[in-house]
């Protein structure tokens, strides 16, 4: 009984002495106790809802895992091959585990697509024809689509090639308009845009379950039409994809959530067959598709990238949650809810004036493992119409993936904030942004002690 007692009493001194000594580590890193405790009682909150993401974060562990076995990559995958890059092993077989992963029957998987934007419009340009019109059912998609579709003038756009657009917006409570979109298809609605994330754009995050429901509307009323996923931050935050729910193609950036962190560049598109081809004719040559392309050193960063994707995308997912019930908490207007379902990793946290949004960005800088030491500014970007913050202190140069966060100083001041590799270094971010905001006095500290 009583060597009972004294072994929980040390186990109650030893807890203690850790969270002591995990306070200072925060302490050493310019965390002060009072944001420390504020956070730490809202991640103790968090548990449950941790529980599910790394239930699915595991799903897709081992569903990474099989189309790696079933491809049966080997050491030889890791190699790259260098000018036509015929036969390149690893690259071919890549393409085959991303098929696997997706349920698809090809994929495109490639350091020559150069980003999210070009493997949008690569599928876009490639699948489409003169005289075709393109649908976007989910209102405005992606800025930077819109010189692709010519929504924006711009050179070389679909516009330019014949190619017209018609869009359906969502309905004020978010629904689709499935009126509006019966009467926008026609006889040459030949493809149908469906953006998962809500981007830059305040209506919500689409499901998988939800862009299941509008391809199926869609192919009831014409089959023939070929529906795109744009799936840019949505990879592996939930157990299935939009090629699971009926998408024709989907398409994303491997700066983002499938290359885990690691891949320096690349795009891909999966999907069917002939899309899969005629994006291959489109990005190297008519004749050559996929034959070319060397892989030159890079794709053992493109696999084990992938490996990890799932839990680096889980880590992302709990940073945006944290962030969501921190701020919320003080206050702030964030989408989502601290409580709300998630379909992509992006949080909006509103802080209604210029100072907060550019005290939260210089902490996430602060909290950066790069260029920690240099303090992000307005600038006037191309392409926007009011200074733009952007904190980013990222191996990879403007992976998203990695912590990072921007926006734009107009009202309502909010900051885009998405990614972190590690959860503990999506949690310190939110943190080391606390305390910039209460450094400056945005915050008051008596606050955080309510
Ligand atoms: C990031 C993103 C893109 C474009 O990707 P880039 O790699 O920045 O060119 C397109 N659509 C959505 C929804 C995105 O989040």
């Amino acid at each position: 009984m009583e060597q009972k007692k004294q072994k929980e009493q040390i186990a109650q001194k030893t807890q203690i002495a850790q969270k002591t000594l995990m306070q200072q580590y925060y302490q050493n890193l310019g965390i002060s106790p009072q944001v420390y405790r504020f956070c730490q009682n809202i991640w103790e909150s968090l548990s449950e809802r941790f529980r599910k993401i790394d239930a699915v974060s595991e799903a897709n562990q081992l569903k990474v895992l099989k189309a790696l076995q079933e491809n049966q990559v080997s050491e030889a995958c890791m190699l790259g091959t260098t000018g036509y890059g015929y036969n390149d092993l690893g690259r071919d077989t890549l393409e085959k585990v991303y098929a696997g992963i997706f349920h698809t029957e090809d994929a495109l998987v490639r350091p020559q697509i150069t980003c999210g934007t070009h493997a949008l419009a690569l599928a876009l340009m490639s699948n489409l024809r003169p005289g075709d019109e393109l649908l976007s059912p989910v209102g405005k998609p992606y800025d930077t689509l819109e010189e692709v579709i010519g929504i924006r003038p711009s050179k070389g756009s679909l516009a330019e090639y014949g190619i017209t657009y018609a869009q359906v917006d969502l309905l004020p409570d978010g629904g689709f308009d499935y009126e509006g979109i019966r009467r926008a298809i026609n006889g040459r609605t030949r493809l149908v845009t469906i953006q998962r994330s809500k981007g830059y754009a305040t209506r919500p995050t689409l499901s998988v379950e939800r862009i299941g429901e509008l391809i199926a509307f869609i192919k009831e009323i014409k089959p023939d039409v070929l529906c795109m996923v744009d799936n840019c931050y949505g990879e592996f935050v939930e157990t299935i994809e939009p090629t699971d729910a009926g998408a024709d193609m989907a398409v994303g950036s491997l700066i983002k959530n499938p290359g885990g962190g690691l891949a320096p560049i690349g795009g891909y598109i999966v999907g069917k067959k002939e899309c899969v081809e005629n994006a291959a004719f489109r990005l190297t040559s008519p004749g050559l598709g996929k034959e070319v392309g060397a892989s030159l050193g890079i794709l053992s960063a493109f696999y084990e990238g992938l490996f990890l994707a799932p839990n680096v995308t889980a880590s992302a997912l709990k940073g945006a949650i944290f962030a969501a019930n921190v701020f919320e908490r003080l206050g702030f207007a964030v989408m989502p809810n601290g409580s709300e379902e998630r379909y992509d990793i992006i949080q909006a946290v509103s802080f209604g004036k210029p100072e907060g949004l550019i005290a939260f960005c210089e902490g996430i800088q602060a909290a950066s493992p790069v260029d920690s030491h240099v303090r992000p500014e307005p600038w006037d970007m191309p392409g926007y119409d009011a200074k733009v913050i952007m904190a980013a202190g990222a191996f990879v140069s403007g992976s998203s993936i990695e912590l990072s966060a921007d926006g734009p100083l107009k009202e309502p001041y909010a900051a885009y904030f998405q990614g972190g590799i590690t959860w503990q270094h999506a949690k310190f971010g939110i943190m080391r942004s606390l305390q910039s905001l209460v450094d400056k006095g945005i915050v008051l500290s008596d606050v955080l002690e309510l």
